[in-house]
């Protein structure tokens, strides 16, 4: 009789330690009906050689929810299934050797404050009492994290694997999948050499191999192999109990490894691996030494641990693991598949991450949605260009440096650029722009004067465009400002049923005439949100979806999945075929109006109206609305006359070029909330101060409605988004900076910039508080934020500190 079995509720490719650790969840969610397919022996991929360091913080709240779940599961893993981990938690000390790295440590540890983990600064001096072979001659500050550590990584897999297996999950090796079955839209089984499986879930756990197991079932997994290198000293006599030690100004870590020292590296230069595919014999492999590759790790470390210049090394190891494009791992449902899941391209942090991240995907397959807000990981992030071998090839050369590089506010990627641009890109670039990158778009993110080459200088103070972004902000609330917002993505929505089924999706009332433009959230059913977005009604079956370019694949996929299939709605995404120019500011009519002769006044075309107008010859679609919190109108104009209207409008002069800081900073002083940040799949319309927007009222149920009510009925809410505002001028707030009413914390904020216009950092963030966050509860508290370990006196509000009844906008 076979081993395999012909079918399965759910099948997890890979027994890597993320395949274990879902197949681990799914068990514990009962589900018995599990099967693990593994190539060829568990943890053979990448996970066998790992480090095995801990941490218990990541970069966002949610993300460190993960991180101390893994640890907390793995302390109990032993006693649960008889496997020991090896975990231990000795701590971590990161030291920073220069000002730039310790004020980005130091707001690091304050993060970690936000986040509720522990983080300490010490001196350099108690330091090297820690950990005492450490030179500390250039250290200018390090802080101590109590609760990271390390664990092994093959037994941390293995008790999770035996902890599945205990559950009823069916664990077969050496049976390679070799083909997805799909039916419907969705996944439907496996094809194996000993045969096929059907299932209802499929789920992509294969580690490096996961794009391939991903393009099997038509769908775009992004990530790309590099050589990860450490090294193993001979016996050094360390203690078992010091703490893992972080250089990352020398691109280094350190960790006790049986007495020896394991000394891993971070290097700026990555080489890409595995481009002509993996080798069908991989198995518990290992790549060849790079000794000139890792000569640099390893002067530093002979600095910065003076012994290992009379220690030889005892191992030279080298072994691949998969980066993604924005070295952040892809979790959760693709958008191309239904039930094909994927948790793969974990960017080196797979080991500390397999459990929280395999328990939010268990919950995630088993629930149909994810347990709370993870955007962050969440897969349908990507775009398909980011899929291509080329690409990834480039891109990962970079992204396995940047855990350990600065990060810098505003970090740009270098690599993989000037892939996706505007029809405008030329003419922004001639006239000083200086681009970001955002879904693989080339965005004007601020404008360098004629002399100044659009370069960013990086830091955690005011950075090189500072002034020229306050001069974007300036014109803008003061004349006109044009921005190129051509990578919005557009969605035409068409049908008999168009204004049914969008009723349905929307929380506003989009049954509204031909030419308004309406601001709506999409609802879950648990009245998150799911995207914040603008709904336009060209014609009674006619709409246009106007959303983020970040999140244009998971609206795409939301709006989909959602329109009932007997519904007659035709969904296009038009993005690519219209650019959007945005004339911002109290003159911008006084701009347009010489140029068509459509009436532009308040009274004919009022705040949200959306037409067809001729500006100078080109025929486009204006819309008046702006997330700049000024008079202004959107022009929606096919792409091939973008770039003539564009020099149209340019020509009349007095206009400034503005980008997306400046924006930012705009959108901000008006407390605009950021889709992502200020408000996610986890939280209400009226938590996030938008319940003006959702319509209680309207004619049609919405998904979310219910909860919606409950929550109005249930009294004052326990969780608030404010906006905040810095008294002093100087510190920059960037997100993620804990709140504190009255000394205690209460929050941290979700979105930061510099306010140019209000002169002063500004910020939103959630603020928790049982007995309701009211308006007195907001007046009457004595508010502050907190900026790299030291807090400032801060002001909070429930209304937006700029323009608060949008008088601007509807004169
Ligand atoms: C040198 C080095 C040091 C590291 N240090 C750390 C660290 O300190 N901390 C940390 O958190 N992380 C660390 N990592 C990263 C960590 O090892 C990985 O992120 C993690 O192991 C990834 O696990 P995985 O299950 O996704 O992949 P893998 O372990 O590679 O598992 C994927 C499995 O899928 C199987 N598979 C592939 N295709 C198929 C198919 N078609 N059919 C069936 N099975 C298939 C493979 O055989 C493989 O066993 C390190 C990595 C390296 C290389």
């Amino acid at each position: 009789m076979s081993r395999l079995p012909s079918q399965a509720e759910i099948v997890i490719i890979g027994g890597g330690i993320i395949g274990c650790s879902v197949a681990y969840h799914l068990a514990k969610l009962g589900r018995k009906d599990v099967l693990l397919l593994e190539r060829k022996k568990l943890t053979s991929g990448t996970t066998w050689h790992a480090a095995g360091l801990v941490r218990a913080m990541l970069y966002s709240g949610n993300l460190t929810k993960l991180a101390r779940y893994s640890l907390e599961l793995y302390t109990r893993l032993e006693k649960e299934t008889g496997q020991a981990t090896g975990l231990k938690q000795n701590g971590s000390i990161s030291i920073a050797t220069n000002a730039e790295r310790w004020d980005e440590l130091r707001r690091g540890a304050s993060m970690a404050k936000a986040f509720r983990v522990e983080a300490e600064e010490i001196s350099a001096k108690k330091a090297q009492e820690m950990w005492p072979l450490l030179n500390i001659e250039d250290v200018v500050g390090a802080i101590f994290f109590p609760r990271d550590g390390q664990t092994n990584p093959a037994d941390t897999a293995m008790a999770l694997a035996k902890g599945a297996r205990m559950g009823g999950v069916k664990i077969l090796e050496d049976c390679k999948v070799t083909g997805i079955i799909t039916r419907d839209g969705r996944a439907a089984g496996v094809r194996t050499a000993e045969g096929d499986v059907t299932a209802e879930v499929v789920v992509n756990c294969a580690g490096m191999w996961a794009r391939e197991v991903g393009l099997m079932a038509g769908v775009a997994v992004p990530l790309h192999a590099a050589e990860h290198f450490y090294v193993v000293t001979e016996p050094m006599d360390l203690p078992p109990n010091l703490p893992v030690m972080r250089n990352m100004d020398s691109c280094a870590y350190y960790k006790e490894d049986a007495g020896k020292l394991l000394i891993g590296a971070f290097e700026p230069q990555a080489k890409p691996w595995g481009m002509a595919g993996i080798p069908e014999t991989f198995c518990f492999d290992e790549l060849p030494e790079d000794f000139d590759h890792f000569q640099p790790i390893l002067e530093g470390a002979i600095h910065r641990v003076p012994k290992l210049a009379e220690t030889g090394i005892r191992k030279f190891f080298n072994g691949p693991e998969s980066f993604s494009p924005d070295q952040r791992y892809l979790l959760g449902e693709a958008p191309e598949l239904k039930n094909f899941f994927v948790a793969a391209g974990f960017n080196s942090i797979g080991i500390q991450s397999a459990g929280g991240a395999g328990m939010a995907l268990a919950e995630w397959i088993v629930g149909g949605h994810p347990p709370f807000d993870l955007w962050d990981v969440d897969i349908r992030r990507m775009s398909p260009h980011q899929n291509r071998k080329t690409y990834l090839y480039d891109r990962v050369s970079e992204a396995l440096g940047l855990l350990y590089a600065m990060h810098w506010p505003y970090r740009q990627f270098e690599t993989a650029r000037g892939i996706r641009l505007t029809p405008l890109y030329m003419r922004l670039k001639e006239n000083g722009a200086c681009f970001g990158e955002v879904a693989g778009w080339e965005r004007a993110n601020w404008f360098a004067p004629k002399g100044v080459e659009p370069k960013y200088d990086y830091s955690f103070k005011r950075q090189n465009w500072f002034s020229y972004c306050a001069g974007e902000v300036k014109a803008t609330r003061e004349k006109v400002g044009l921005f190129d917002q051509s990578t919005f993505a557009k969605f035409l929505v068409r049908g008999s049923d168009a204004e049914r089924e969008l009723q349905r999706i929307c929380a506003a009332d989009v049954a509204v005439a031909p030419g308004r433009a309406v601001y709506t959230q999409w609802l879950n059913a648990r009245g998150g949100i799911e995207a914040d977005l603008t709904v336009t009604r060209l014609a009674e079956e006619a709409y246009m979806v106007v959303t983020a370019a970040a999140t244009a694949g998971r609206d795409l996929h939301w709006l989909k999945r959602n329109i009932r299939p007997d519904a007659r709605v035709l969904v296009d995404d038009v993005t690519n075929s219209m650019a959007v120019l945005g004339v911002m500011g109290p003159e911008s009519r006084a701009l347009l109006q010489p140029l068509t002769d459509a009436d532009l006044g308040n009274e004919a075309f009022p705040f949200g109206a959306s037409r067809e107008i001729t500006i100078g010859n080109v025929q486009l679609r204006a819309t008046r609305i702006s997330y700049m919190g000024e008079l202004g109108w959107e022009l929606y104009v096919p792409s091939e006359f973008a770039t003539g209207l564009f020099d149209t409008l340019m020509g009349r002069g007095g206009v400034k070029l503005c980008g997306m800081h400046a924006m930012d900073s705009l959108r901000i002083e008006k407390a605009y909330r950021h889709w992502g940040h200020d408000i996610t799949d986890e939280d209400t319309p009226l938590e996030a101060g938008l319940g003006f927007a959702v319509a209680f009222d309207k004619n049609a149920d919405f998904i979310g409605r219910d909860v919606l009510l409950k929550q109005k009925a249930n009294g004052p809410l326990p969780k608030r988004l404010l906006q905040f505002a810095l008294e002093d001028p100087e510190p920059l707030l960037y997100h993620n900076e804990p709140i504190y009413r009255d000394g205690e914390l209460v929050g941290h904020t979700s979105s930061a910039s510099y306010g140019h216009h209000l002169g002063r950092a500004i910020a939103m963030g959630y603020v928790r508080h049982e007995g309701g966050v009211t308006s007195d509860y907001v007046a009457s508290g004595k508010w502050e934020i907190d900026v790299g370990l030291r807090r400032h006196a801060a002001q909070a509000s429930l209304r937006p500190f700029y323009d608060p009844t949008s008088a601007r906008m509807k004169v």
